[in-house]
C-alpha cells in the first residue's frame, strides 16, 4: 500500500538514505558483528551526508527537517539491518534533550558536533538495581561548589563505549519524597575524570552496538552541565519518552517487513517433496497472515507518525505500538526462521539474527509489561 504520511521530498531523502545504507553502512556490518562496536567513521559520514540531528534545529547545522525524515533514517537502517549503528538512540531519543532543555550555550557546545558525527550521544538511566523504576535510581548527583560529585553505578547503555556524551539521571536530593523529585540531568562528558566505562556486555542480539557498563567515582562535573532545574529530571524523561517509544515501534515495522520480503524469497526458491515450499497452502497461509499483521501494524505506525508530527498527545497509542509491533517482531521472525528449516538455524542466514536482535526489542525504552501499565492507567484502570 502507499504509504500516504509521506510527500514526495521525503521519499527523494529515502532514496538518498537508501543508498547511504547499502553502499556505506552494509559492507562494515559483519565488521561490527564481529567486533562488537560501529565506527566513528561511518558515523562521521552519516554526519556529513546530513543524516544526523536531521530534526534538530538549523541554527546548530541540523536540517530543521520534520520528524517524518528521521523515521526515514530508523526505517532504512532497520531495513537494511544495521543495529550497529543506532541513529535513533543519538539523534531521536538523546539530542532531543540537548535541544528542548538545553541553555543556548549548552546547544552551542555539544549539538554541532553531535550533528556533524563527532560527539556520539548516549544516555544513562538503567542501575543493575533498578531499570523499570526509574524513580529509584541510586546515582547520586551532590553539589560541590560550581560541580556536581556524581556517584553510582549504570548499566546496559548503549554507545556505553563508542559514546562521548552522556545524558546521566541522578539523584540531586535523594531524600526528596516523592523520589522523583529528586531526579535531575546531568551531562557528563566521557573524558571527566572519575567517569569510567565498564565491560562491554556480551548480548544475545544487536552484536553489532555496544552496550556497557558506566561507572562514576566521584566524577566532577561542573554545574554548568545541568539540564534544565534541578528535581525536573523525572519530568523531562516522562515528556521525552513518547518519542522514544515512537521509534522502537517504527524500526520493529521496518524490521518485520525485512524479514517477510527475505522471508517470501526463500519460500519461492527453496523446493521441498518437487515444488518451491511457497506451493505448500500452510505456507502461504502463514504468510499471508504474517504480511497482513505487518501492514496493520505499518499503518497504526503511520497513524501515529503524523500525530506526533502535529503535535499531539499520544503516550497511550506509541505504548500500544510499542508492546504491539515488539511483540509481532518476535512472533513474526520466529515464524520466518521457522520457514527457513535448518538454515534458518545458521547464523550465515540473516534471518538468524533477525530472531535475536527482536528479543530485546521487547525489553528497552520500556518493557512491554511496563507499556501495557502505562495504557491501563490511562483507561483509569488503577
Ligand atoms: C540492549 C539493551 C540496550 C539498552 N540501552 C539502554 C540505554 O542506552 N540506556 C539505559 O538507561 N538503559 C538501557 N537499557 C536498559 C533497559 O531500558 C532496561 O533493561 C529496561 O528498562 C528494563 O529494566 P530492567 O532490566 O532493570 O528490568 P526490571 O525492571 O528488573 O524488570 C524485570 C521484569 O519485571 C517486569 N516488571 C517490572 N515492573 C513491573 C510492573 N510494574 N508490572 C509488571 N511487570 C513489571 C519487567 O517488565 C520485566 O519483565 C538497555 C537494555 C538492553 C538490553
Amino acid at each position: 500500500m502507499v504509504r500516504d504520511v509521506f510527500g514526495e521530498e521525503h521519499e527523494l531523502f529515502r532514496s538518498q538514505v537508501r543508498r547511504f545504507v547499502e553502499r556505506e553502512v552494509a559492507p562494515k556490518i559483519p565488521e561490527w558483528n564481529a567486533r562488537g562496536m560501529s565506527d566513528r567513521e561511518t558515523w562521521r559520514r552519516a554526519g556529513e551526508e546530513g543524516f544526523l540531528g536531521v530534526n534538530a534545529p538549523e541554527a546548530y547545522g541540523g536540517a530543521g527537517a520534520d520528524f517524518l525524515y528521521s523515521s526515514i533514517v530508523m526505517e532504512e537502517l532497520a531495513y537494511g539491518r544495521a543495529h550497529g549503528m543506532m541513529v535513533s538512540l543519538h539523534s531521536d531519543i538523546c539530542m532531543p534533550y540537548l535541544v528542548t532543555y538545553g541553555s543556548e550555550e549548552q546547544k552551542r557546545k555539544w549539538l554541532p558536533g553531535a550533528i556533524r558525527g563527532e560527539l556520539l550521544l548516549g544516555i544513562c538511566m538503567t542501575e543493575p538495581g533498578t531499570g523499570s523504576d526509574l524513580a529509584n535510581v541510586q546515582t547520586r548527583a551532590i553539589r560541590d561548589g560550581d560541580h556536581y560529585l556524581l556517584n553510582g553505578a549504570k548499566t546496559f547503555i548503549s554507545n556505553g563505549q563508542i559514546g562521548d556524551l552522556f545524558v546521566v539521571v541522578a539523584k540531586t536530593e535523594p531524600a526528596a519524597e516523592p523520589p522523583h523529585r529528586g531526579i535531575s540531568l546531568i551531562v557528563v562528558e566521557a573524558g571527566t575524570p572519575g567517569f569510567v566505562r565498564g565491560r562491554k556486555l556480551d548480548k544475545l542480539g544487536l552484536r553489532g552496538q555496544d552496550t556497557s557498563e558506566i561507572f562514576f567515582e566521584n566524577c566532577r562535573v561542573p554545574a554548568a552541565n545541568l539540564l534544565g532545574a534541578e528535581g525536573q529530571g523525572f519530568r523531562m524523561l516522562m515528556e521525552k519518552l513518547q518519542q522514544e517509544r515512537l521509534c522502537i515501534a517504527v524500526a520493529s515495522v521496518a524490521s518485520c517487513r525485512r524479514a517477510l520480503d527475505d522471508t517470501v524469497a526463500y519460500a519461492r526458491e527453496r523446493r521441498a517433496f518437487g515444488q518451491p515450499i511457497a506451493a505448500f497452502q500452510s505456507i502461504q497461509f502463514k504468510l499471508a497472515e504474517l504480511a497482513t499483521e505487518a501492514e496493520v501494524g505499518q499503518a497504526f505506525v503511520d497513524r501515529l507518525l503524523a500525530a506526533h508530527v502535529r503535535g499531539d498527545e499520544i503516550v497511550k497509542e506509541v505504548s500500544m505500538a510499542k508492546w504491539w509491533t515488539t511483540d509481532l517482531q518476535k512472533r513474526l521472525t520466529a515464524d520466518c526462521l521457522q520457514l527457513h528449516g535448518g538454515y534458518g538455524f545458521m547464523l550465515e542466514y540473516p534471518i538468524a539474527m533477525d530472531y535475536a536482535d527482536a528479543a530485546v526489542q521487547s525489553i528497552y525504552a520500556g518493557t512491554n509489561e511496563i507499556m501495557k501499565v502505562i495504557i491501563a492507567r490511562r483507561m483509569g484502570l488503577g
